[in-house]
């Protein structure tokens, strides 16, 4: 299987293939289709099965591809449990959009939180963060979700370990549903809050969920 036939343009084939990603992982195959196709998406799989650029590869071509609701908010968010993990995801975001005109920034606890709301200034398409610095970002009004396309929540097992769920339903709900499609990727189901916050946070989600754990 190629990533071309998932409906992926050639651009990130080649892209990747420079990263040594020849083939997409099982958990590629099912969502990459399913999130292209506009449909909002409750994924799990196993820590490791590539989960990161089973959300990043359809976000970053809808971008490239669809013209922007909004000229001013982001047109993804992606939500993610720890500065870690969300510098992982802005890593591979920032080598995906590499020479296209597509911009990304980060909003991670313990940074200064001035220069986030100056980057944020510059109208990012991608905005990558955990969820208590992007709450902040919300209530001081220096992130608006008005015009977001696509809301991701990304690790949401872990983000609910951590006790996030109050954020996690503060993002959602400033973000016009109208217009959003929203996914959400967890490596476990053992949490029987993950399936209870999918059905609050999505609406008529494809599930996608692979056996096997961590
Ligand atoms: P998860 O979020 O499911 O734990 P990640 O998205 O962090 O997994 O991916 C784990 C590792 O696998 C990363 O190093 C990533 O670059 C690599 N990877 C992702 N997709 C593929 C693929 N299709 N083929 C080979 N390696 C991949
Ligand atoms: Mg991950």
């Amino acid at each position: 299987m190629r990533f071309s036939e998932l409906g992926l343009d050639l651009r990130f084939e080649k892209q990747l293939q420079h990263q040594g990603i020849n083939e997409p992982t099982e958990i590629q195959a099912h969502a990459i289709p399913t999130a292209l196709a506009g449909h909002d998406v409750f994924a799990q799989s196993k820590t490791g099965s590539g989960k990161t650029l089973a959300f990043l590869l359809p976000a970053v071509q809808r971008v490239m591809k669809q013209k922007a609701l909004s000229k001013r908010d982001p047109r993804v968010l992606i939500v993610a449990p720890t500065r870690e993990l969300a510098n992982q995801v802005f890593s591979q975001c920032r080598l995906l959009i590499a020479g296209t005109a597509m911009t990304a920034t980060k909003v991670l606890g313990g940074e200064n939180f001035n220069d986030q709301v100056k980057a944020l200034r510059k109208n990012p398409h991608f905005v990558i963060g955990t969820p208590g610095r992007i709450t902040d970002h919300l209530e001081q009004q220096s992130l608006h979700l008005a015009g977001l396309e696509l809301l991701i929540f990304d690790e949401a097992d872990r983000m609910l370990d951590l006790g996030f769920d109050k954020q996690l339903n503060a993002i959602n709900s400033q973000a016009d549903h109208r217009l959003r499609q929203t996914m959400l990727f967890s490596a476990t189901l053992e949490h029987a809050q993950v399936e209870i916050t999918a059905k609050a946070l999505l609406k008529s989600p494809k599930k996608i969920l692979l056996s096997g754990s961590n």
